[in-house]
């Protein structure tokens, strides 16, 4: 039975975008650990980290490109959208050619693909593959989607432009408020609910596998799988289960050496993930509260994340004055060894799904500064449900920034959170180690693919 397993392939499909790979490609390290053979389908605009722990996978690009006008012009969702319609035949020739390959021998067991590479399930279905949707998201974010989906547009898109509303618990999904939901700052919301209702839109999906565990968000995990009347399968953090290295970016190392002349619990990490960009103001805003805090902090800015500047170079001599003291800057970090860092007392996040599991899972507290999606549904439930950071809302002003600093690294109320965040992480490592909740999902999940005859 083993030997039969073993040469099942899985075919995973995964959004071009480091947040959307890393996990995906943990999901594949954990289920190539349970003897799976693992095919990767790219297309034209993923990059993959060549490490050699994905030595053993099989990589396909398929063919499709967006024009250049397109690619200069389209914003994120957009983007999403044009490449579901350009890969869908693509995939379906690939999968056809997979699958004649394969031989009786060596099936495909399903074939997995990121929400957002909805284009997929139409090409499982032809070849009645079984198909299951991986959420690079959580839980509730995903019931987030699923609500939105089904609102009225032109009531909600109202509500949303009216400040007092904004302020207002969404009724269906306390404690998020209206401008907590996951709506876009890359483009109206009327496409976002349009792309969102065909990701939540599960189709022929057999399963859902989320990167989540049940100790984080119990009641939107059982609100998910009532719903979607399909099994769902919180199998996170995957970092933790199924760590494997794909940074896309160069990650400069000298930062460690820096973090280890640090005292213990001194250093505010600051990084906004693979994609957020930040304006001027709000750069100097941050690095004269940084500053005022007399706190040290290391922070990740990535080029081209500040406009007209291919790196740091169009900011005021200001900003290099008030850096140089305290801080230390870097294009891209390693960031799980940064976060398990005793010298780290905490994280100012954009609160990507990815950081947000990292950081807590290092039981670090958060100061959490959203900028689009999900994002602020995470900061939501990091500041209001668990309790381990706090937000920074409206305009940034070194005034504030000073004060959140100060409160999660001096304060005793950030002591407290850090506590929190410890006893989070506690449960998350209990979750993925034998007999935890997402170490039986992934169990549950690779039981489900067995052949009949198996
Ligand atoms: N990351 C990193 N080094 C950095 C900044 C980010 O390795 O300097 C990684 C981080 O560990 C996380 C990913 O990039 O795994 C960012 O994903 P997330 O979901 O947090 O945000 P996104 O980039 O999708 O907005």
């Amino acid at each position: 039975m083993e030997e039969k397993r073993a040469k099942r392939r899985i075919v995973l499909v995964p959004v071009p975008a480091q947040g959307h790979v890393t996990p995906i490609m943990q999901l594949g390290k954990a289920l190539h650990s349970k003897g799976f053979s693992i095919t990767v389908v790219l297309t034209q605009y993923n990059r993959v980290s060549s490490s050699k722990d994905f030595s053993e996978f099989h990589f396909i690009t398929i063919p499709g490109s967006l024009t250049e006008s397109d690619l200069k012009n389209l914003g994120p969702l957009q983007f999403m959208t044009k490449l579901n319609q350009i890969c869908e035949a693509s995939f379906k020739h690939c999968l056809g050619q997979i699958l004649q390959e394969q031989g009786n021998q060596d099936d495909i067991a399903c074939v997995v693909y990121d929400e957002y590479m909805y284009f997929s399930k139409t090409a499982a279905k032809e070849f009645q593959l079984p198909s299951v949707v991986f959420s690079t998201t959580n839980a509730t974010a995903f019931v987030c989607r699923s609500v939105l989906a089904k609102v009225n547009e032109e009531r909600f898109l109202i509500d949303m432009k009216d400040p007092e509303m904004r302020d207002k618990v969404f009724p269906e999904l306390h404690p998020l408020r209206y401008k907590d939901l996951p709506t876009s700052a890359f483009g109206p919301i009327e496409g976002m609910l349009k792309i969102y209702s065909e990701s939540v839109n599960i189709g022929t999906a057999s399963a859902v596998i989320i990167n989540s565990a049940s100790c984080l968000e119990s009641s939107s995990l059982a609100r998910l799988h009532e719903d979607l009347k399909v099994p769902v399968y919180p199998i996170g953090p995957l970092h933790i289960a199924a760590s494997a290295p794909s940074s896309l970016l160069e990650e400069d190392r000298s930062c460690i050496e820096w973090l280890d002349k640090q005292k213990p619990s001194s250093v505010i990490y600051i990084s906004l993930g693979s994609l957020a960009l930040m304006e001027t103001k709000d750069v100097l805003e941050m690095a004269w509260g940084l500053s005022n805090s007399n706190q040290p902090f290391l922070w990740v800015i990535r080029p081209g994340s500040i406009p007209a500047s291919e790196w740091t170079e169009s900011l005021p001599e200001e900003f290099s004055n008030l850096v140089s003291e305290r801080g230390y800057i870097v294009k891209w970090s390693p960031q799980m060894e940064v976060l398990r860092h005793p010298a780290v007392g905490g994280f100012w996040s954009h609160c990507g799904w990815n950081s947000t599991l990292e950081s807590v899972g290092e039981g670090v507290p958060m100061i959490c500064r959203p900028f689009t999606g999900d994002q602020k549904v995470n900061a939501r439930y990091i500041e209001s449900v668990w309790r381990v950071g706090v937000q920074l809302e409206g305009e940034l002003e070194k005034g504030t920034v000073e004060r959140a600093v100060k409160r999660l690294i001096v304060d005793e109320e950030g002591e407290e959170m850090r506590k929190r965040a410890i006893g989070l992480k506690e449960k998350l490592e209990a979750s993925v180690r034998g007999g935890g909740s997402s170490f039986t999902s992934l169990d549950d999940f690779v039981n489900s693919l067995k052949t009949k005859d198996s």
